[in-house]
């Protein structure tokens, strides 16, 4: 990119969808936050406000957006650039890429908002000169995008790392939250699952009922990162996400993992305190990681 040159990105969220334009965190020349309510009207302020920026003397020359999915990612795909199965009904077999594509003329690059999120961490946050690493979020869902030898690992479409299995923790009796598996990674320790769980959400709790949520929480964290571990080698895992950012939960996670992972490999690195770490980007990890997937368009990749 030539001095000067600024992209178009877009978060978009189940609730919100943030939209800048810039050319990195620290370089953000317009933004707006849009609420997530039908395709027509979301994606049309979209354009409008890319619309406005261009009239301003703000124009791009590519967009990124991540988006929440699933997604189809195949180029080749008749529905590359829809989001698929959602349980926004109205956003099912919605397609996102094409109408900004046609309204700004530009290049545009498209992936989940966890994989957007864990490029720009990987560029501006906790993943700078890193080769493998995972972001994970534990939020209102869990999810995971993994860079591998610095670029984002794809299969056939994204990874559904929130979706792994874990094992019951002793004393839970929660049955699990997932409508499509019940008590997997997601189903026992997104925001909602706590909440189903403890009667209260990670704000609300107090005292002992805290402490005990906390280190629950952290139990099941720690044994979908070991399925992680165990995948992907990854360098670091990066936390983001509402619930991970509970008072103690990362060190509590470090804790077991340790004690999961039973020394095997037994590397020192998995014992290291900067292993998992918290993301350092925050709100901005998704918008950053927007631009980061114009940046890759512009350069065709
Ligand atoms: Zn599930």
């Amino acid at each position: 990119m030539s001095q000067g040159e600024r992209y178009a990105a877009v978060e978009a969220g189940g609730t919100k969808v943030i939209c800048l334009v810039g050319s990195d965190p620290d370089d953000v020349v317009a933004d707006i936050r849009i609420p997530t309510t039908t395709p027509a009207e979301t994606l049309g302020a979209v354009i409008d406000f890319f619309a406005a920026q261009a009239g301003a003397g703000n124009g791009v020359v590519a967009c990124g957006i991540a988006s929440f999915g699933p997604v189809e990612l195949r180029r080749s795909h008749p529905k590359y650039g829809h989001i698929t199965t959602t349980p926004k009904l109205e956003w099912v077999d919605v397609d996102v890429v094409g109408p900004i594509s046609r309204a700004l003329g530009v290049p545009v690059g498209f992936d989940t908002d966890v994989d957007g999120a864990a490029l720009g961490e990987g560029r501006w946050g906790a993943g700078q000169g890193l080769s493998t690493f995972v972001y994970l979020t534990v939020g209102t869902g869990i999810g995971g995008g993994a860079i591998v030898g610095g670029k984002v690992a794809h299969g056939m479409v994204h990874a559904e790392m929130g979706h792994v299995s874990v094992p019951r923790h002793p004393d839970d009796r929660y049955e699990g939250g997932c409508p499509y598996h019940g008590d997997c990674f997601e189903g026992m320790a997104s925001g909602p699952a706590l909440e189903a769980r403890w009667g209260g959400s990670a704000e609300e709790l107090r005292g002992e009922a805290r402490a005990r949520a906390v280190d629950m929480e952290a139990f099941y964290v720690a044994a979908g990162i070991r399925n992680i571990v165990y995948t992907l080698a990854p360098e670091r895992v990066i936390l983001g996400g509402g619930v991970s950012e509970m008072d103690g939960l990362p060190a509590a996670v470090r804790h077991h993992l340790v004690a999961g992972l039973g020394r095997y490999p037994g590397l020192e690195e998995h014992r290291s305190a900067d292993f998992v770490v918290p993301a350092a980007l925050g709100g901005m990890a998704g918008p950053s990681g927007a631009l980061v997937l114009a940046d890759l368009a512009l350069r065709g990749e």
